[in-house]
């Protein structure tokens, strides 16, 4: 499935085409000067999609507007009126997402599917926990709730979830609309990885992973990258969103890290690497990690891999591989660029004189002089101390043992 058109650019989703990442403007979409930049601010930060809120109908005529103003695909995120979804296709956007929780009825779902039938936009159809238990019916939320806590609380939520998703698809298979991805969000992690699981198995769509009201970024990172990274690591998952109660722009950026740490996507920008820090260590180095992060950010496009560590005790081994390298020690600072020293400089000049080799690096590797990754740092640190080896001398030692084999 493609999203987007010529202006918008086109986000494969799902087959061959990269996990895309996507997220939600936190501004009104009727306040549309403001929308617009909140968009180009998340596209700048690397978001593959964007969705909006269309409560009402004046969030909707601002799409017109918005849309050529921007160049990021853009979702209109229907809740309840199925009217706004119809106005959105109009506007001209470029997907539509509907809760089944709140737009049930069939005919009105007919309309949509039509609409976005006669243009070829896709829909997703995205059921989370909040708003897939009975609200209104007092009497039938009591027989759900009953049934969703009685022994087996994931059990049950996830065969409403199932039930319900296969009772709307139904309305699709009738209409023989297809463009269809499919979310399942919780906040339990637990419920988030079986409902992914089941519904992979069950049907042939893409599919968008989230964590719904993760909470702050400070607690939310961790309720959602373990649910998704579980999930990508099994092959699951086309589209991501990592939803903080926060600004938007973290959870591009958090979710585009976690695609580059597990190889779904190629890195744009340098990788940073930094020691934990420990009794050893004799410069800021806190304050030069979160330094150096904010300009590698604002400057460097090529994906250099810059270590930035405290000591050369560990420090050599844990930045192998890095392009850049700068150990700290006795207020001082050496920097390595591709094996080769390259300066020693006072602690307050580190992160000026840091950024200058980062930045004579990428004209190198842009200009064909230099590759990343062909040198690595290569320091000697000091001479361990005992006679007990490395594990690859048990290895040798003991040829045959059967090891465990990383795949
Ligand atoms: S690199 Fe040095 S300072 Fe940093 S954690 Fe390792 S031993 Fe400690």
């Amino acid at each position: 499935m493609v999203i987007g058109d010529q202006a918008h650019g086109f986000v494969g989703i799902g087959g061959d085409a990269p996990v895309a990442v996507q997220t939600m403007t936190s501004g009104y979409t009727w306040d549309i000067d403001k929308c617009v930049a909140e968009i180009h601010k998340l596209a700048a930060a690397g978001a593959d999609i964007v969705r909006v809120a269309v409560p009402e109908k004046k969030d909707t005529l601002a799409l017109k507007e918005i849309l050529p103003r921007v160049s990021v695909p853009i979702v209109a995120d229907v809740h309840f009126h199925f009217q706004r979804a119809l106005e959105a296709i109009e506007a001209g956007i470029h997907k539509i997402r509907l809760n089944p929780g709140n737009i049930s009825d069939r005919a009105q779902v007919r309309d949509v599917i039509q609409a976005c039938k006669a243009r070829s936009i896709p829909i997703r159809v995205g059921v989370n926990e909040g708003s897939i238990v009975e609200r209104r019916d007092k009497q039938k939320r009591m027989k759900e709730l009953g049934g969703v806590f009685s022994n087996d609380k994931h059990g049950h939520l996830l065969a409403i979830m199932i039930a319900k998703l296969e009772e709307y698809l139904e309305i699709f298979q009738e209409e023989d609309f297809h463009d269809i991805v499919i979310s399942a969000k919780s906040i339990d992690p637990e419920l988030v990885v079986a409902a992914y699981r089941e519904i992979s198995a069950r049907f042939d769509y893409p599919l968008h992973l989230g964590v719904t009201h993760a909470g702050p970024k400070e607690t939310g990172t961790i309720r959602s990258v373990v649910p998704l990274g579980h999930l990508l690591c099994s092959g699951i998952g086309d589209t991501i969103r990592i939803s903080y109660a926060n600004d938007p722009i973290y959870e591009v950026e958090d979710g585009l890290e976690l695609l580059y740490v597990l190889g779904l996507r190629q890195r744009i920008g340098a990788e940073l690497i930094a020691c934990p820090t420990c009794g050893r260590i004799q410069v800021d180095l806190f304050k030069l990690v979160q330094d150096v992060r904010k300009q590698l950010a604002a400057e460097i496009s090529v994906p250099m891999k810059v270590a930035v560590m405290g000591c050369v005790v560990n420090g050599p081994g844990e930045c192998e591989g890095a392009d850049i390298a700068i150990f700290a020690g006795d207020r001082k600072g050496i920097i390595y660029v591709q094996g080769e020293r390259v300066a020693n400089v006072p602690e307050e000049q580190i992160l000026e004189r840091l950024l200058i080799e980062c930045r004579k690096f990428e004209q190198k590797v842009k200009s064909g002089e230099a590759k990343l990754g062909e040198k690595k740092v290569d320091i000697l640190p000091p001479d361990p101390i005992g006679t007990v080896g490395s594990g690859w001398e048990k290895i040798e030692r003991d040829k045959g043992m059967s090891l465990p084999v990383v795949k």
